[in-house]
């Protein structure tokens, strides 16, 4: 802080400015800022923005561009970044964008169900912490006063799923410009078009309201290639990948900060105390949302043999469609399995009735998941599918049942959902489980806020630890000491 002359600071008090001294100086602030000056010109309100849409032929020139963009960013104001960030909700939430990217997700990938992407994005429109997450810790004492905060990365470089792409690009934009920081996308190719109009909105948003250009960006041509110039670029501070384990590894072995949000398979069992009818109905509607694409949607039962017939009975009556002829469940499985025993990528985020439709089965309208009894080791309950398929694995009690989902749920530490009124069993399997979220007696996507408390994450670090993301993961702790003085109790 600039040293006002003529108030000297004697030690061990406070230094007192008198009243004239003081109305000089906040004239002269206000001054400032009225004008634009001290602040970078794109951040005043009244400057002309540098309208560029953030898209770059080569990552390189993105790199750079986004290395610019956060140096200016870094003398934006607390309130510039909240109406940025509001912006990026706006933009997003104005009804003809948000049907636009949704429609165009599920016409360039060939996954997913339209109407649950509005629901999507819009959840992570409206629903991703801001720069409310960025809550400053005190400390004073007779030494004085220190301040923790949470303090930018620099440049993000974030890799996104086909899975999910507009919907990450939302929340990592907000979280991570909420924290200070510009973002590079690396999005999935199969993803490419969705993705550059994502960016390309959150731009032009972001350029009316003045911020530094730059501070989301990607490239036209997004490709494995342009994925590992990212990684290795040494301007870049900290990656995320939210994807499968192929690039969780990959990020972790760049040797800088790195988030992995990575596979999940999520179980969901259901005990003799459940409400069985409630149960039955939420996990048919978690399996099928979005067409089983969410990396938290239900992908395979465990349920107690007390309960198991009811729970078919009244999932049929949900829209689960049954099978039970080996012969139709081995077309199934020749259909959506690899070679190798991992899903078939033009099987994933298709519909129950689609699929169905490929082994000859002509379902009615309102089949919405194809359910079927399987013992634990079958791919179907081992692996991550992303397809409305779900198998149920039938136990002797809930002990047993416990044990089965962590077994099938491989250690990824994702999400899991319980069916029960046992307080007890809920607490076990929560503490033996340790996965980032844990839905007790609703449908999966509760656990992303939809339908149940808490806040939007569409990257859920599971493997490196950060488990939900939020602004205050994109940001590094610092510390700011004043030595003798301010506390004032
Ligand atoms: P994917 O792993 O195929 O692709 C994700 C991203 O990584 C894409 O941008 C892709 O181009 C890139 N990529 C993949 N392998 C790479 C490599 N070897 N080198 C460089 N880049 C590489 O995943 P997907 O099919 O797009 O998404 C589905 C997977 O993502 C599922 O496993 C799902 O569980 C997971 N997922 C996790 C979360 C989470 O929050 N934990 C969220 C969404 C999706």
């Amino acid at each position: 802080m600039a040293r006002v002359q003529g108030a000297s600071k004697p030690r061990g008090r406070i230094n007192v400015m008198d009243d004239g001294l003081i109305a000089e100086v906040v004239a002269q602030v206000l001054k400032d800022f009225a004008s634009g000056a001290g602040v970078p010109a794109a951040c005043s309100t009244g400057a002309a923005p540098a309208a560029g849409e953030g898209i770059f032929d080569n990552m390189d020139d993105a790199v750079e561009a986004a290395v610019v963009a956060q140096r200016d960013y870094l003398l934006c104001t607390m309130a510039d970044r909240r109406r940025f960030v509001e912006g990026i909700r706006e933009v997003i939430l104005q009804q003809d964008n948000l049907e636009r990217i949704s429609r165009l997700s599920v016409d360039e990938t060939g996954m997913g169900f339209y109407e649950h992407k509005l629901i999507k994005n819009r959840l992570a429109a409206e629903k991703t912490p801001g720069t409310e997450d960025l809550v400053t810790e005190a400390l004073s004492g007779d030494a004085g006063l220190t301040l923790v905060e949470f303090s930018p990365f620099g440049v993000i470089g974030a890799i996104t799923p086909t899975t999910n792409p507009t919907e990450t690009i939302i929340c990592n934009s907000i979280g991570m410009l909420a924290a200070g920081n510009s973002v590079v996308f690396s999005p999935h190719p199969r993803a490419t078009e969705v993705s550059l109009l994502t960016v390309r909105l959150i731009n032009r948003k972001l350029a009316c309201l003045g911020a530094p250009a730059n501070l989301v960006v990607t490239v036209s041509k997004p490709s494995i290639d342009n994925t590992n110039v990212l990684m290795a670029h040494p301007k870049i501070r900290m990656l995320v990948a939210t994807g499968g384990p192929a690039i969780v590894k990959a990020v972790m072995s760049t040797g800088k900060k790195a988030i992995g949000a990575g596979a999940g398979n999520p179980p969901v069992v259901v005990d003799e105390t459940a409400d069985i009818g409630k149960a039955a109905c939420d996990i048919v509607n978690g399996c099928s949302f979005d067409n089983n694409l969410p990396c938290i949607a239900e992908k395979e039962i465990v349920a107690v043999a007390g309960i198991a017939d009811r729970l078919i009975a009244e999932m049929k009556k949900n829209g689960a469609y049954e099978l039970t002829d080996q012969a139709v469940i081995r077309k199934l499985e020749k259909l959506v399995l690899t070679d190798k025993g991992g899903p078939q990528t033009s099987c994933v985020g298709k519909s129950a009735k689609w699929l169905l439709g490929q082994i000859g089965i002509t379902a009615p309208d309102c089949a919405k998941v194809i359910l079927m009894e399987l013992p634990k080791e079958h791919p179907f309950v081992q692996e991550e599918l992303m397809m409305p398929i779900l198998p149920l694995v039938r136990v002797a009690d809930v002990d047993e049942a416990i044990a089965v989902a962590i077994e099938v749920e491989h250690g990824n530490r994702h999400t899991a959902i319980m069916h029960s009124t046992n307080v007890c069993k809920l607490t076990k399997m929560a503490k033996l489980i340790q996965t980032t979220i844990f839905v007790k007696n609703g449908p999966s996507y509760a656990g992303i806020g939809a339908g149940g408390e808490g806040y939007a994450t569409f990257t859920i670090a599971g493997p490196t630890g950060e488990g939900l993301t939020s602004a205050r993961t994109f940001a590094r702790r610092r510390k700011c000491v004043m030595v003798e003085a301010l506390d004032v109790r």
